[in-house]
């Protein structure tokens, strides 16, 4: 049997969800919504905004058709993303999800009052989940009336590429549900590592000195970008990591790692080692956002870094 219907039978068999809505189509839920519906699972799309939901599309259909020409992608998986996407821009069109996977900014507010309303719209059963990079699982479901139906699952970017998910239980969540996510991200073809609600989770949590030190030292010799562009080949020469940090904080996006770094820098009662730093506070100001404004620490002018 091929890999592609291992795959196929395993969603099948090992959890209960065939219907999934993702909130926000932006960087991680664009990327989320198409490897559900490339891997066989009916997908609603969800955003307030038309023009997200369609350059989400576009960007899928654009790494789709790289995939298949180097040879990672197969036609199957093209077709079964076009037969299986959809769109909307009303949260009562999410009410027959059987799981929920929320991608909208990293705000605390904003995500418990989606929740509250989807919590409105489906089903009792229906499992919601968050992928913030942060915030609370637990406070996130108290937004909800079943917390133990609540859990985080934290994807990581660019969704596509990255193996990793972390499949984080809230205070109350259920055994059941986590089973069942774990089960869930290796049908997609990710591979769950679980871990407990603490501020950043493993990656994030670990991650955040090595962002926050190149901030430091960027700040400490001028803050050029010839700065950030030594540390970064440093990092990725000697460190042997694919990118440096500058760079790495460009594909995240600048606000969200900002947000990021204060929800964790808060969490931990605003312990040093993880204190925001004013560069990045400045660049988010400015709308300095990095690749997807096309300016951050580098400059994308035509797509690529220069
Ligand atoms: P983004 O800014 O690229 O996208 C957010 C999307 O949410 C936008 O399309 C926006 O229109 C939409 N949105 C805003 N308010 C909404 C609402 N009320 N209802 C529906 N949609 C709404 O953000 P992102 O980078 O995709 O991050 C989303 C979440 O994923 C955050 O919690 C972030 O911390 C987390 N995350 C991000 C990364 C990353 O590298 N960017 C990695 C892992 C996790």
């Amino acid at each position: 049997m091929d890999t592609r219907l291992r795959r196929k039978r395993l969603i099948l068999m090992a959890h209960p969800f065939k219907t999934v809505g993702v909130v926000g189509a932006g960087t991680m839920g664009a990327g989320i919504a198409q490897i559900c519906a490339q891997n066989g699972l009916k997908t609603i799309l969800f955003d307030l905004d038309q023009a997200a939901l369609s350059k989400a599309l576009a960007t899928s259909r654009k790494m789709l058709a790289k995939g298949k020409e180097k040879g990672k992608v197969t036609q199957a998986e093209v077709t079964a993303f076009e037969s299986n996407i959809d769109t909307a821009t009303e949260l009562k069109n999410l009410s027959g999800c059987d799981l929920i996977i929320e991608a909208v900014p990293e705000d605390m507010a904003l995500k418990k009052k989606i929740f509250t309303e989807l919590d409105g719209v489906t089903r009792k059963d229906c499992v919601l989940v968050s992928n913030t990079s942060s915030l609370s699982i637990t406070a996130l479901a108290s937004a909800i009336q079943h917390p133990e139906q609540f859990a985080g699952l934290h994807f990581f970017n660019p969704v596509a590429l990255m193996q990793l998910v972390e499949v984080i239980s809230g205070q109350r969540t259920s055994s059941r549900v986590m089973k069942q996510l774990v089960a869930f991200a290796k049908a997609i073809g990710k591979t769950p590592v679980q871990a407990k609600d603490t501020p950043g989770f493993i990656v994030n949590r670990v991650a955040r000195p090595f962002y926050g030190e190149a901030l430091q030292l960027l700040g400490e010799e001028g803050g050029s970008e010839d700065v950030a562009r030594r540390i970064d080949a440093a990092l990725r020469t000697a460190g042997g990591f694919k990118m440096g940090p500058f760079e790495l904080m460009d594909l995240i996006g600048i606000d969200v790692n900002f947000a990021v770094t204060q929800s964790v820098y808060a969490a931990f009662f605003n312990a040093p080692r993880y204190k925001p730093h004013p560069i990045q506070q400045k660049m988010v100001e400015a709308g300095l956002l990095g690749k997807k404004t096309g300016r951050g620490f580098y400059n994308y002018e035509g797509g690529h870094k220069r």
